[in-house]
């Protein structure tokens, strides 16, 4: 039998999760609508596609920098949610690969992970 987590651990874990996935929601949400205010005042002179423009340059710099962002906490509320899936499963806490428990400071320290250290070490 594998271990049982408190009830009040997991409801603790579980808040940590909700609260940073409204962070990420946050973000993904605020960087779009900051790529659209930058694509608004640009000037149509600057829409003209030259590389060697520096202003060009600069918008889609920050528009790949946020994209990239975005991009890893779309994979991170994935992370969460699946996370949260297990919790409503009764197998969060349990390493999906090898089926050990995760210590639970792992699991304060990232509420998201469903691998042990081991597993995740092998996954990279
Ligand atoms: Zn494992």
């Amino acid at each position: 039998m594998s271990r049982k987590l408190a009830d009040s651990t997991i409801s603790k874990l579980r808040s940590a999760l909700d609260e940073e996935r409204v962070k990420l929601m946050e973000q993904i949400s605020e960087h779009a609508k900051e790529i659209e205010e930058a694509l608004q005042n640009e000037s149509p002179s600057e829409r003209i596609p030259d590389p060697s423009t520096a202003e060009g340059g600069t918008l889609s710099f920050e528009y790949e920098m946020a994209r990239e962002l975005d991009q890893a906490a779309a994979d991170r509320i994935r992370q969460i949610d699946h996370a949260i899936e297990r919790m409503g499963a009764g197998t969060y806490g349990t390493c999906e690969e090898c089926g050990t428990d995760i210590p639970i400071e792992r699991l304060k320290f990232m509420p998201h992970v469903t691998l042990c250290v081991e597993c995740a070490r092998k996954k990279r």
